[in-house]
Order: structure tokens, then C-alpha cells, then sequence
């Protein structure tokens, strides 16, 4: 039988409902994500991320096309969250990421969350829940996962993040999360302005990173070949090096280690406003994608996957069709 998820000792503990109400309180003049934008979320103002008090959860399905640890063979459960704190110009999620009038109908009570959790785990029969874009809704899941635990929720948490989140928030989930999968976007606070709306992202997603890796460490996988615990670091390669690829993944292998499991991602296909970017325009090339693999070889980073060329129409997800978004029939 497979070891109980760590949640499960802060649960018994007390520990998970101390750190619920912790959480709940920050809301009042939400400082839970970097932006720290003081709304009053219990009393109906909504934050510069779109979120409110409810939590918008805008899918629900066995993913299988996360990376294999995660995906396995019965698939990765993700839950995807609406709205975001970041305004990526290119989001291949931008219909349920930037339209928060859209969202406010997918809005639920953390109790249906957790009955969320319970259906990815008793009926879709995923390996894991995978919380996608979870940044700004980290109370109300940490509320639902405390009523889903006494109901017999027991899957291992993946925290699926563009890594602009708050350190004393990632904190509150120590012992919570086992995988972490944050996104390192930038090595140019310059251009993440530009391309996500967002300042010193560089810095505040390296910090995250370190929190998360400081609480997980290097990627552990058991002898299904599925992830149980650690850090997984995705690099998404955008055309023109407009992601700053060198950069970052040199900081990945001189501040965290080269042993970090990263997954250099090559899907980028120009979506909501990249068309009208020319920069932006175009899928990466085949030179790109050799560049950066070059360097992850020159880095001696031998853990983690990489995407192949041309593998973009794969990746796009249609979250106003019906069922499944990533499954078209
Ligand atoms: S999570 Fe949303 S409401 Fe809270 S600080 Fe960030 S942007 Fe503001």
C-alpha cells in the first residue's frame, strides 16, 4: 500500500486547519500573490487577479498529456483555475485565464471543490491532483482539501504555477504540495512587463522556486515511473529568445542544482494577442529549439524531458467546446 500523503499528519495534527484559517484571513486584504493588491475578497472586492471569494474552476479531466511521471497511465487530474495574476499576452489558456466576466459562472463553494478532488480521485482514477494555476485561489483550496481529507481524499498534490507566487503563501504549503511545477517564464523583468503585465518577475519567481525546492527537492519517482515528490521546472522556449533561455536555466543549475528536473517545453504557438506582436508571431524554429537543448547539454542537466519540434497543435487546449479540452473527437 502506498505511504499516506503528508497532509494527512497535518490534518490529524490540527496543523492544516491553523494554517485554513491563516490563510482565510489574509483574504480580507489579499496579499496572497505578489501583486499584493489589498482587496477585500470576503467582502466582495475582486483583485487584480479577477478572483473573488468564490473559487472559478473552469475544468475538470484526466490530463494526459502532462509530462509521464505526471500523466502515467490513468492520467493527471488536473482542475483548472480561472482568472490570473499574470496578463501573458500569448496565453494558451487565455479563455478561461483573461475573461473574468466568463469565469464569475464557473464560481463554486470550496465544498464543491472538494467534491471536485474526490471525483478526479474515485471516479476518474488519476495518479494525482493537478492544480493548474492555483496561485490565487491558495486559501480556498487549502479549505477544500480539509474537507475532502475526512471524506478519504488521499492523492499526491502537484502545484502547477506560473511561479509568481507570494513565499509566505508557498509556506503555507509545506508538507502539503509533494510536486511542485512551476513555469520559469523570463530572465528580463523588462520583457515580462511587456509580454504578462507583471514587475520583477524574475526575482519573485526565482525566490519562489527556491521556497518550493527547499520544501521538495530533486523529483523522486517510484518504480512505476510516477512522480511522489520533488521539483519539476518548466521552461517554455519562446521565439526570438524572448524567454531568456540561457539565463535561466543557468540559474537553475548554479542556484539550485543541475540535478533539477526540468522540462524544456517547445509547444509555443502564437495565440490571443501574439498575432498582433510580431515577435510574437510564429512558432519556435528549429534552430531555437537545438539552441536551447544545446544548452542544457553544455549545463550537464540530464533530468527531465524535452519536447520535440512541431509538437504544437497537440498541446492546444479548447476550453469552450464541450467535455474534454484537450481531447477533441
Ligand atoms: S491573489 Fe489576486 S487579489 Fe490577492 S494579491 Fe494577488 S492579485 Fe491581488
Amino acid at each position: 500500500m502506498a505511504d499516506l500523503p503528508r497532509y494527512i499528519e497535518l490534518f490529524e495534527s490540527g496543523e492544516l486547519e491553523r494554517r485554513v484559517m491563516a490563510l482565510d484571513a489574509r483574504l480580507e486584504c489579499c496579499n496572497i500573490c505578489p501583486r499584493r493588491c489589498g482587496a477585500n475578497r470576503v467582502d466582495g472586492e475582486i483583485g487584480l487577479c479577477n478572483a473573488g471569494k468564490l473559487v472559478a474552476v473552469a475544468s475538470v479531466c484526466a490530463h494526459r498529456g502532462e509530462e509521464p511521471a505526471l500523466s502515467g497511465t490513468r492520467g493527471s487530474g488536473a482542475i483548472f483555475f480561472g482568472n490570473c495574476n499574470l496578463r501573458c499576452v500569448y496565453c494558451q489558456n487565455f479563455q478561461i485565464s483573461q475573461d473574468p466576466a466568463g469565469q464569475r459562472h464557473h464560481e463554486i463553494t470550496t465544498s464543491r471543490l472538494a467534491n471536485r478532488m474526490l471525483h478526479i480521485q474515485n471516479d476518474l482514477g488519476c495518479h494525482n491532483l493537478n492544480l493548474v494555476s492555483p496561485t490565487h485561489y491558495v486559501p480556498q483550496i487549502m479549505r477544500a482539501l480539509l474537507e475532502a481529507v475526512p471524506q478519504g481524499f488521499r492523492l499526491p498534490i502537484v502545484y502547477n504555477t506560473n511561479a509568481y507566487d507570494e513565499p509566505s503563501t508557498l509556506q503555507e504549503l509545506d508538507g502539503v504540495v509533494d510536486i511542485y511545477l512551476p513555469d520559469l517564464k523570463y530572465s528580463s523583468n523588462t520583457i515580462a512587463m511587456q509580454l504578462s503585465d507583471v514587475a520583477h518577475y524574475v526575482q519573485s519567481a526565482r525566490s519562489s522556486i527556491k521556497e518550493m525546492y527547499r520544501q521538495v527537492g530533486n523529483l523522486q519517482i517510484d518504480e512505476e515511473g510516477l512522480a511522489v515528490k520533488g521539483l519539476i521546472i518548466r521552461h517554455l522556449i519562446l521565439p526570438n529568445d524572448l524567454a531568456g533561455s540561457e539565463d535561466s536555466l543557468k540559474w537553475i543549475a548554479q542556484e539550485l542544482s543541475p540535478q533539477v528536473t526540468v522540462s524544456i517545453m517547445s509547444q509555443y504557438f502564437p495565440r490571443h494577442k501574439a498575432m498582433q506582436m510580431p515577435p510574437l508571431a510564429r512558432s519556435i524554429n528549429s534552430a531555437e529549439h537545438r539552441r536551447v537543448i544545446n544548452i542544457v547539454d553544455v549545463l550537464g542537466m540530464e533530468n527531465g524531458w524535452m519536447q520535440d519540434a512541431g509538437s504544437q497543435e497537440y498541446y492546444l487546449p479548447d476550453f469552450n467546446a464541450e467535455g474534454h479540452p484537450f481531447e477533441r473527437s
